[in-house]
């Protein structure tokens, strides 16, 4: 029997796998895909916001500033890519300005540290490539950029090594009330627990139902993005917002942690488990953006994508224990600012827990420091010390992120190695540049075959079925 079963394997799972592994228990994460991280926390405008959209008085925007200072720390202590870079929302009249003064009271309501509203010449200093028309902007210091799919795998990889376990490809089909606890019935089989998560994302309102009546749905909605190649860095420097309308914050202009540059997304309704771009939805982006920057280079694209909003049409998200089902938690509806909320969402999920029994004495085997080689960052001496000490250091497999196969070699061997080319581009960057794997994709894939000892064919680009090599021509693949 498990303590705890977590169903969803995104950011608000993991971190809240990662939260309870502190203290000592038995914790299982069930994740339908063959790698965590890979639904909506992988296809967002990865944002970390300083929390001035939502609404005072909720939840949400508890969340999100105490979510904006916990991955600070969070992103120093597991070595995960973060950057406090600002964020704007550029106003060009005095409509604009009036929304802009509206955000500004949020904000200080909400408690936003060094929120201010500032004017052009402040505004060009700041981003000298806005529209000139621009005349004002609400200044947030605290927002930042950051990857949050290794946000997720970082907090995942410290509770398994903690003790906790999770299982991939592992569908949850029904939920049943058993005695004190449940049976989660997946498609690897059942699996008992004494509390049940829902972390379900775009489908927390059909796991919700397997065992609540239905009170709730999602409506996914669907956002469009543009990745510029990195000769396109320095165009913006903090994330540019324009003023937020009823369709969301718009359509935003940021630099990525990686040194690209992201432009999205829009907003309309889609299916489930629909991750299509359209060429309607790119044009929106593009029309929207150019008004911010004119001078955005869009033929420097190197990727489309799109993500899948939870939205479940409520003002504030669903977190906490269903009144009707005791030991049966929610934690959905969790729309943008979810990446920024989910490490507070995860505390206040564990603080109930622990109210309800959970054992609250701390887990020995948990670390809290994770330190990772990126060659890429290092110095001339620190690259020449890594080869010294591990040869592999000396090979670059991926020449666009200059990611060596010593860093592969180190992904492999650490908790829920990546099993398919997209999963090892989020845990090490492998595939994440220019060339969007097409020079480095097939020696990724020899690797991921070689440390895992999976045949080739049966590694799939992202998802199962996904498959890049279909079999043998000419005498075998090597
Ligand atoms: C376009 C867009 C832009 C956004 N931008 C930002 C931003 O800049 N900043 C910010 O803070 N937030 C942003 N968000 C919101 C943020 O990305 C999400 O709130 C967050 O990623 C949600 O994480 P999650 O863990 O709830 O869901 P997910 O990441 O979707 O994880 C849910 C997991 O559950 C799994 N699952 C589903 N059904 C089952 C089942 N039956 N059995 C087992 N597993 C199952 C799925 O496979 C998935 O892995 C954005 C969202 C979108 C769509």
């Amino acid at each position: 029997m498990e303590d705890v079963i977590i169903i969803g394997g995104g950011v608000c799972g993991c971190s809240l796998l990662y939260e309870l592994s502190r203290t000592k228990g038995k914790f299982l994460l069930i994740e339908k895909e063959n790698d965590i991280a890979c639904g909506t926390t992988k296809a967002n405008s990865a944002i970390v916001h300083a929390g001035y959209d939502p609404e005072p008085d909720t939840a949400m925007a508890r969340f999100n500033v105490e979510g904006n200072r916990l991955i600070e720390q969070l992103c120093s202590d597991l070595d995960v890519l973060y950057k406090k870079t600002g964020s704007l929302v550029v106003g060009f009249d005095s409509e604009d300005r009036k929304r802009i003064e509206q955000l500004f009271e949020n904000g200080k309501k909400n408690g936003v540290p060094g929120l201010r509203i500032i004017e052009s010449k402040e505004l060009f200093n700041l981003e000298p490539n806005l529209n000139r028309e621009a005349v004002c902007a609400l200044y947030a210091p605290s927002a930042g950029i950051i990857a949050p799919w290794e946000l997720a795998s970082a907090q995942a990889e410290c509770a398994v090594l903690g003790g906790a376990r999770v299982e991939l490809d592992c569908e949850v089909r029904s939920i049943k009330k058993n005695g004190n606890g449940f049976t989660v019935t997946t498609s690897k089989g059942d699996y008992e627990g004494l509390f049940v998560i829902n972390a379900a994302g775009v489908n927390s309102d059909l796991v919700s139902a397997m065992i609540e009546q239905k009170r709730w749905s999602i409506t996914p909605k669907s956002g469009e993005y543009f990745i510029l190649d990195t000769t396109e860095s320095g165009l913006v420097n903090t994330v540019v917002f324009p003023c937020p309308s009823k369709l969301g914050k718009g359509v935003l202009i940021a630099p990525t942690i990686h040194g690209n540059i992201i432009v999205g997304p829009d907003s309309k309704d889609f299916k489930r488990d629909d991750f299509s771009t359209t060429s309607a939805g790119l044009e929106y982006v593009k029309k929207n953006a150019i008004r911010y920057v004119p001078s955005i280079n869009f033929r420097a694209s190197i990727r489309n994508f799109s993500g899948l909003r939870a939205d479940a049409g409520l003002k504030d998200f669903i977190v906490g224990e269903s009144e009707e089902i005791p030991g049966f938690f929610n934690i959905a509806g969790i729309k943008s600012p979810g990446l920024t909320s989910a490490p507070s969402i995860a505390k206040e999920i564990a603080r109930q827990l622990h109210k309800r029994g959970l054992s609250g004495e701390s887990n020995p085997d948990f670390k809290t420091k994770r330190k990772i080689k990126r060659f890429k960052y290092m110095s001339a001496k620190e690259k020449y010390e890594a080869i010294k000490e591990n040869p592999l250091y000396g090979t670059i497999v991926c020449r666009c992120e200059t990611i060596t196969e010593g860093e592969i070699a180190d992904t492999m061997a650490r908790p829920l190695p990546p099993r398919s080319l997209d999963a090892l581009k989020r845990r090490c960057s492998a595939g994440m540049g220019r060339c969007q794997s097409g020079f480095c994709g097939p020696r990724a894939l020899s690797l991921i075959s070689k440390y895992l000892n999976i045949k080739l064919e049966n590694i799939p680009k992202d998802r199962n079925g996904m498959y890049i090599i279909t079999g043998e021509t000419k005498g075998g693949v090597q």
